[in-house]
């Protein structure tokens, strides 16, 4: 295995009025198991092909293990891919398929070469499919042989590309445990691209949170998700996803309040109090902000709380163990409750937050103030 530096990449076409990657530093550790995410279009594949060598630069440098491997040939680096596709050989069975890339990338005998993939195509669960060819096996299967097709050839570094997108919900969840464990068996490197948050959060131990070619953040699953360093990143990661309300705000004696719209021609309030000010150091460099607040992070409150907003709830939309409460404040509005509170379409709430809930982003910048 091998660590993975990634330095000032970038990537461009149609000479350079597409820019897909962007100044793009990364440092993989050896070991680490990474997320990449993203909307569509925001680079996560660019990256990654470029990490095989089946991309070329238009700058930067990328190291594998202790190698410049930025020019080097995508056959010659000790990398294996996983794609959405399963990119399989439809002639050829699965242990041909599995071979193949073992014969192209070691000079293994015939003997060893035939034990190696029995054993990895028995710790895939696949040893009864090795006759078969890939019409013959089910989404599911393909995904395994493809996994175990990489695995075999032990590479130093894995890429996966959406690799669980093309299969149902279920078989997804099953498929994202089986790599988690040969991650923790293998303790493979691995840099892995979801448009998915979910997955990019449950199977990282690091996210990499990209937009329009640029890094926006990246850090533990959990770090990122309480402390997103801009707005977009607020919004992309947790689902459903942080309510924002546009909001001016004013210095009022040693506290701090914000004013927005709230439904209809209502005005919201939210008082922040001196401590929280002081605690933060809170500076009113402009008066614009986006705050923001995650929908498990609503309180219902009664009305003479403090900080009390009224709402109206719109929809009431049962997931199981809550409820998710769409209500009339800002242009969009949730609220997660448990699925006890028993409230209808129509009921007249007021909410309410925690300050130290909150997230407060500058509203030209988009940047985490406090
Ligand atoms: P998706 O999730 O939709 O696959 P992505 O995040 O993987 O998207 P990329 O495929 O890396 O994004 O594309 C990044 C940008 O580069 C996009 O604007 C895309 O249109 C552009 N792009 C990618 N490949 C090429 C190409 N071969 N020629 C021109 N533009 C390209």
């Amino acid at each position: 295995m091998a660590r993975v530096r990634v330095e000032s990449l970038r990537k461009e076409y149609d000479v350079g009025t597409v820019v897909a990657v962007d100044d793009l530093t990364l440092d993989i550790e050896d070991g680490e198991f990474v997320t990449v995410v993203g909307p569509s279009g925001c680079g996560k594949t660019t990256t990654l092909r470029m990490l095989a060598g089946l991309e070329e630069p238009t700058a930067g440098r990328i190291e594998i293990g202790d190698e410049d491997v930025t020019d080097v040939h995508a056959k010659n680096r000790d990398v294996a891919m996983v794609f959405q596709n399963y990119a399989l050989y439809p002639h050829k069975t699965v242990f041909e398929n599995m071979a193949f890339g073992l014969r192209m990338s070691t000079d293994l005998g015939a003997d060893e070469r035939e034990q190696r993939v029995v054993e990895t195509a028995e710790m895939m669960d696949i040893e009864s499919l090795l006759e078969d060819k890939p019409d013959e096996l089910s989404g599911g299967q393909k995904q395994r042989v493809a996994l175990g097709r990489a695995i075999v050839r032990e590479p130093d570094l894995f890429l996966f590309d959406e690799p669980l997108s093309n299969l149902d919900a279920k078989l997804r969840t099953s498929m994202r445990a089986e790599i988690q464990r040969l991650q923790d068996e293998l303790g493979i490197t691995a840099v892995y691209v979801t448009h998915d948050q979910h997955e990019a959060m449950t199977m990282g131990d690091r996210i990499v949170i990209l937009n329009d070619g640029e890094l926006q953040q990246q850090g533990a699953p959990t770090a990122v998700y309480e402390n997103p360093t801009n707005r977009f990143v607020g919004g992309f990661i947790g689902s459903p996803s942080m309510n924002f309300i546009e909001v001016t705000a004013e210095q009022v004696g040693n506290g701090v309040r914000l004013r927005g719209p709230g439904r209809s021609d209502e005005t919201v309030t939210f008082n922040l109090s001196s401590e929280y000010v002081t605690a933060n150091t809170v500076v009113l460099e402009s008066s614009q902000f986006t705050l923001g607040i995650r929908p498990e992070n609503v309180e219902i409150a009664g009305e003479s709380a403090q900080n009390a907003i009224q709402a109206g709830v719109d929809v009431v939309e049962p997931v199981g163990s809550d409820n998710f409460l769409h209500l009339d404040v800002a242009p969009e509005f949730i609220a997660r409750v448990a699925s006890d509170v028993e409230l209808a379409a129509g009921d007249e709430i007021a909410i309410t937050f925690d300050e130290s809930d909150l997230h407060l982003f500058d509203a030209e910048s988009g940047r985490d103030v406090f």
